[in-house]
């Protein structure tokens, strides 16, 4: 794939380009997350590497994209116009505020959802934005997405993964969950650096990040939430992924076959039996978007597996900075009532825009 940055890529005549899994970071927070990184205060070896690279390595790929995620306005407009995106959604990068105690985060997550809305006001053609919530206390989780939703106008919420080790699936988090489906918008679940209990394989060979660790913690994540039964419990609930689904729509077969069998035969407390298959919760409860993976072979697999319309394109700006993967989406072989969809519809739809 291209790596050198193209001319400027122009505006799409038929269609806009909304890309929906956009970092942002409130400087307030990466400040507390650099001081956790110095004190070594929380004992997460991935988060240490993550925040430890973009906070304080003096690379090119680090310093400048730590300069593009933290502003909210003027040149990251800049940056939309040279590779022809007109709107991106906004999500607050990984670990959000998950990794501070309750009323801390509860505090930033809705100082940051302030800042979200501020900017979407300011440039509300330009951007729109998913509600940062703190999901280690549900219920001020669920206060939190209400306002933000209804007196913001915010488009949902974003979760960083897991929580300190913990995932979606242990219904003491489900409090999140039943705002969210109370409130008919969806839950992006955005990785995180793999927990403590993962990480020290992945770290020794340096592949803990987005290069396949993000994937493998968010994907499990996922996959936990399925099998948990919370589609069950609450059916019209959304939960958006990037990454194309962080693996998972290849592993449809196996999945369907394997949980079918393993329930059958009792192997496992947690194993029960669902409503559906766990592909039928894939392609019903779940969109996925194309951030970083913006290769035409497995973009249309993913079509074809899980329906046009559950596919929803995004750049995973400023990590995944590449204009030129805008130029290969511009050219999938579908038609242009599918490529509109692709870039535009859908997001309008998923996210209310
Ligand atoms: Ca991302």
């Amino acid at each position: 794939m291209a790596t050198e940055t193209p001319a400027r890529i122009a505006k799409a005549a038929s269609y806009k380009r909304i890309a929906t899994e956009e970092a942002w970071l409130m400087q307030d927070i990466f400040d507390r997350y650099l001081k956790l990184v110095e004190t070594r205060a929380l004992n997460d070896p991935a988060f240490e590497s993550l925040w430890g690279y973009y906070g304080k390595n003096p690379s090119e790929r680090s310093v400048t994209t730590l300069k593009r995620i933290l502003d909210l306005g003027a040149g990251r407009l800049a940056d939309m116009d040279a590779s022809g995106i007109d709107v991106q959604l906004l999500l607050h990068t990984a670990p959000g505020v998950q990794v501070f105690d309750a009323p801390t985060a509860n505090g930033l997550a809705a100082a940051s959802n302030d800042m979200a809305a501020d900017a979407v006001r300011k440039h509300p053609d330009r951007f729109a934005g998913l509600a940062l919530v703190a999901p280690q206390d549900p219920p001020a989780a669920g206060k939190e997405l209400e306002r933000a939703v209804k007196k913001l106008g915010l488009k949902g919420a974003v979760i960083n993964s897991h929580i300190r080790g913990e995932f979606l699936n242990d219904q003491k988090f489900w409090g999140v969950f039943e705002a969210a489906e109370a409130l008919d918008v969806p839950i992006y679940i955005h990785p995180s650096g793999p927990p403590p209990e993962m990480a020290k394989p992945f770290i020794e060979r340096g592949l803990d990040g987005a290069i396949y660790g993000f994937a493998v913690e968010c994907g499990l994540h996922l996959l936990t939430i399925i099998t948990s039964g919370a589609f069950d419990r609450f059916p019209k609930l959304q939960i958006v992924v990037g990454h194309l689904g962080e693996g998972l729509p290849f592993w449809i077969p196996r999945l369907d076959y394997m949980h079918a069998a393993q329930v059958r035969s009792k192997r496992y407390e947690a194993l029960k039996p669902l409503k559906r298959t766990v592909s039928e919760y894939l392609r019903e409860n779940v969109y996925i978007t194309t951030s970083g993976m913006n290769w035409e072979p497995a973009v249309m697999y993913c079509r074809s597996v899980l329906g046009n319309d559950r596919v929803l394109y995004a750049m995973d700006y400023p990590y995944q900075f590449e204009p030129s993967e805008v130029v290969a989406m511009d050219a999938l072989p579908v038609s242009d009532a599918e490529k509109k969809a692709f870039y535009q519809t859908n997001a309008e739809k998923v996210f209310k825009l």
